[in-house]
């Protein structure tokens, strides 16, 4: 299967659908799911991506700032957006044309968006954020006495003017991790519901609490509440790999490429610049059109793997810009134009994200946004290509 691209990432729509459905089915049937799509879905293509959870029946979207929102309208998708991240309250325009929600992380932040929103003779949708232990943004709640102010800003902010507050959220720092008798999560969760609880006495109530991220999708069912924001499992891929679950998750994204050169070596051949790897016999090498500009990053030179006809072969010598090298004296039958299996699957060989983030001291999040836009995106369902997305060329 070869679509004479240099180096394109195959996304694969079955398996978005299906861990679509394993997080459906494991979550409260009466809460809603909100797809995180943020850093262009993951690297997967928040165009193309936001239309399939649509169709699926996602309730939500959310995403980590305007530009992104904006993308998803352009792509026809009504559904509610929330941004995670800021917004400058001068862009208050552009959230109400293009229906969006935001989320209020401060008093001071709420009461601009209400004076520009009122200005300009707009309303705008909001989430507020409590921040329970996270220590990003967000107004704080960590059940300290002196925090007991936060709940009269709460109560502020949704007196104000021309802002319409439809939920009300948190953030976990380590949901991923596992459980213990003085659980962190749990600490936050709890700082969440007492907030919500006073404000409920204080005859405040929102329609939409939510705090659960993937890690506690997984391991806290009892935290779903209103709604869950699902991001990397969406994409099938644990956010911790030690995470143990039986939740049936399929990784939705391979990263391929193609060879453009083969040629023989002799040995003690310098390869690549400066001359990091001599080999150390005659051997047989493959140039890849792939490189550091297409977010394969150079730290994994000499430390990575591809694959070709099934076999693992080493990468040689430094990673530049737009090519490398590969080893494959030991792989018969490789030809020009032969594909080479970045991360992802062939034959009976499989290169994982996480085996790759190991190899550089990240995490499988890192190096699935950092794919570079130069990398064509090629959507498929049962093996046939449905659509490819070009962001040089925009179509
Ligand atoms: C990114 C993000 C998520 C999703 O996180 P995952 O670990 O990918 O599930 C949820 N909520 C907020 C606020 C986020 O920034």
């Amino acid at each position: 299967m070869c679509f004479l691209k240099r180096t394109w990432l195959q996304v694969d729509c079955d398996a978005l659908e299906e861990n679509y459905c394993s997080i459906r089915n494991i979550v409260n049937k009466k809460s809603k799911i909100m797809c995180v799509l943020k850093a262009d879905a993951y690297g997967h293509g928040a165009g193309f991506v936001s239309k399939l959870y649509q169709r699926l029946g996602a309730d939500w979207l959310a995403v980590s700032n305007i530009e992104e929102a904006i993308q998803i309208r352009k792509n026809k998708v009504v559904l509610p957006i929330l941004i995670l991240g800021y917004t400058h309250y001068d862009m208050v325009n552009q959230l109400s044309l293009y229906s969006i929600t935001q989320t209020v992380i401060s008093l001071d932040y709420a009461k601009k968006l209400s004076q520009q929103a009122l200005k300009f003779g707009f309303s705008v949708d909001v989430h507020i954020k409590l921040d329970t232990g996270m220590n990003r943004i967000g107004l704080v709640y960590q059940d300290f006495v002196e925090d007991s102010k936060t709940i009269e800003q709460v109560q502020e902010i949704c007196s104000l003017k021309n802002l319409n507050i439809k939920g009300i959220y948190t953030h976990f720092s380590s949901s991923d991790e596992e459980e213990n008798c003085k659980d962190y999560t749990l600490w936050q969760f709890n700082n969440f519901k007492n907030a919500i609880k006073i404000l409920k006495e204080k005859n405040i109530r929102f329609e939409l609490k939510h705090c659960s991220n993937s890690g506690a999708i997984l391991t806290r069912p009892f935290m779903n509440m209103d709604m869950v924001r699902a991001g990397i499992v969406l994409y099938g891929i644990l956010p911790n790999s030690n995470i143990k679950t039986n939740v049936k998750l399929k990784p939705a994204m391979q990263w391929k490429t193609i060879v453009s050169q083969i040629k023989n070596v002799r040995k003690n051949s310098a390869i690549s610049y400066n001359r990091t790897f001599y080999t150390s016999k005659n051997s047989k090498i493959a140039i890849v059109p792939t490189g550091y500009a297409d977010g394969y990053p150079r730290i994994f030179s000499g430390k990575a793997k591809m694959i070709i006809n099934g076999r693992k072969v080493p990468i040689i010598g430094r990673i530049c810009m737009d090519q490398l090298v590969l080893d494959i004296s030991e792989v018969q039958n490789v030809e020009n134009n032969n594909i080479v299996t970045i991360f992802g699957k062939d034959g009976k060989s499989t290169i994982t994200l996480d085996e790759l983030a190991s190899l550089s001291n990240t995490i499988n999040y890192e190096l699935l946004c950092i794919i570079s836009k130069r990398v064509t995106r090629v959507f498929m369902k049962k093996n046939k290509i449905l659509e490819t997305f070009n962001y040089i060329r925009q179509f």
